[in-house]
């Protein structure tokens, strides 16, 4: 078959990626290493396998993961198709039973007249053009050719993320914007106008009360497969609090060069927050990377009196995740821009999750169908799912600001209009997703993904 395309790993972002691309007229070989190699957290040796949840979270549309959801089944998702195909009941999430899930898929790419799989560790990047998605678990050789193709070391191996809040339930009457001295060289120094960051104040009673429950909050445990190695100047708040009770107010939480208006007096400790976004919708909890269970942030983190009703859009988290520099490395078409022939997609390029991969895969097939038949597509609307998170592996960052993963949120997209009450928002900023993706669906072309086909053969074709 002549090859017009290689997509390597046939993962959530490469089967959809090969699917989108095969079904736009163009011949694909994916080459994915399973069964003769499994990754620690592979083990079945079909396509776009489940590694751990076989939830694909919410399918409520006014929810983000279901608001991504809809877009993707509207764009004509294989997963997506398949998901629906072989869903189970679990309230209102797209559960799926993983083994049906992932032979559909693997049936319909085996089908497909356009794919050819091949079953092989790929080392080097194949000639011509390539989509690589081979996950947050891409090691060995390719690694290596991977990280010399980017020039320079911008292939991550450990994300360290710190949490995400709603911008609308900081406590305002806690909290006060200043930049740390408030004096311009201050501010130049981090490219943000003076007053940017938001000070969440704490005495010395709720700074030792904070500190204690970190110390004591459930953590998650590392995998057996993830080395739980830190940099010193990007430690886990838990570990900073395990090696003193002051380390966190000389470290993240120090109050230096900080006057709280209110009282006129520096505060004991603050938790810094710096804005997320250009709409100041959301705002990053400033080192606070860590390894404590979700509910335990929550609850621990509501203990400081700015984010007592806190929402957080992101938690925190630490683990093994390799990822490139995405917004220093890709093209408008996630093309890398020193090899344009070379595309990323899925959890490499710096989004978290099943579907945000799945997302990342369409984006990036969408892309180099579109080049190969002499055009361009455009990006996805900056107000729809999508669109946010291909905006969030694109927009430029600062100098020394390390870019990290996201998952799918409101913070990602424009804010409702100031005129919409609060508890429309999300219905609001939804319906506006929905109208705005047309027109690009329009310009893109989608295929629908419906039908079953004759499983049993497929799957004998897929393995064999
Ligand atoms: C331990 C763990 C638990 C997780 N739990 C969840 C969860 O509960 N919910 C959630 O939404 N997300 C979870 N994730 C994240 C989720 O797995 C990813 O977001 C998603 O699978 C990424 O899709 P992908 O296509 O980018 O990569 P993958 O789905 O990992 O696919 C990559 C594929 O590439 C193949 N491959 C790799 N290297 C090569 C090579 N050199 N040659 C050929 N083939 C290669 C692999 O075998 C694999 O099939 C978890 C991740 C890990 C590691």
């Amino acid at each position: 078959m002549q090859v017009d395309v290689h997509v390597i790993g046939g993962g959530l972002a490469g089967s959809e990626a090969a699917w989108q691309l095969a079904e736009r007229g163009l011949k694909v070989t994916l080459v994915e290493m399973k069964p003769a190699l499994l990754s620690p957290a592979h083990q079945a040796p079909f396509l776009c396998e489940l590694v751990c949840s076989n939830s694909l979270r919410s399918d409520e549309k006014s929810t983000p993961a279901g608001l991504l959801k809809a877009e993707l089944r509207r764009a004509g998702s294989l997963v997506i198709a398949c998901a629906d195909l072989h869903r189970v009941p679990a309230g209102d999430a797209l559960a799926v039973d993983r083994v049906g899930f992932s032979r559909e898929v693997t049936a319909r790419i085996a089908m497909h007249p356009n794919i050819r799989i091949l079953r092989r560790v790929v080392d080097e990047l194949p000639q011509g053009p390539v989509i690589v998605a081979t996950g947050p678990l891409t090691g060995g050789a390719l690694a290596e050719e991977v990280r010399a193709a980017l020039g320079g070391d911008r292939l991550y191996f450990y994300d360290a993320i710190a949490p995400i809040v709603d911008a609308e339930t900081i406590d305002w009457n806690h909290a006060f914007r200043q930049s740390r001295w408030d004096s311009r060289k201050v501010d130049e120094g981090v490219g943000l106008p003076a007053g940017d960051y938001v000070n969440c104040p704490l005495s010395r009673d709720q700074y030792h009360a904070f500190v204690r429950e970190i110390r004591a909050g459930r953590k998650i445990s590392p995998h057996g497969f993830e080395e739980p190695k830190y940099f010193e100047g990007c430690l886990p708040i838990e570990v900073m609090a395990d090696r003193g009770e002051d380390v966190l107010a000389f470290g993240p939480m120090r109050p230096i060069g900080l006057i709280n208006p209110k009282t006129g007096s520096r505060p004991f400790a603050v938790v810094q927050l710096r804005p997320e976004n250009r709409y100041f919708t959301a705002y990053n909890m400033v080192g606070f990377q860590t390894r404590l269970a979700y509910p335990e942030q929550k609850r621990v983190f509501r203990l400081v009196p700015a984010l007592r009703e806190a929402e957080f859009l992101r938690y925190g988290s630490i683990h093994r995740n390799s990822y490139i520099d995405s917004p220093r490395l890709l093209g408008p078409e996630l093309e890398l821009l020193s090899r344009p022939n070379v595309r990323f997609a899925g959890q490499i390029t710096g989004v978290e999750g099943y579907i945000e991969s799945c997302a990342m895969g369409l984006l990036a097939a969408v892309f180099l169908a579109a080049r190969q038949r002499g055009t361009r597509a455009t990006a996805p609307p900056a107000t729809t799912a999508l669109g946010g998170l291909y905006r969030h592996v694109r927009a430029p960052r600062q100098p020394e600001e390390r870019f990290s993963p996201t998952n799918i949120n409101f913070g990602l997209l424009p804010p409702a209009d100031a005129t919409v009450r609060k508890k429309d928002r999300r219905a609001w900023m939804t319906a506006r997703a929905e109208r705005d993706l047309v027109p690009w669906l329009e310009e893109v072309g989608v295929r629908p993904c419906v039908g079953v086909p004759k499983t049993e053969r497929a799957e004998r074709a897929a393995l064999s």
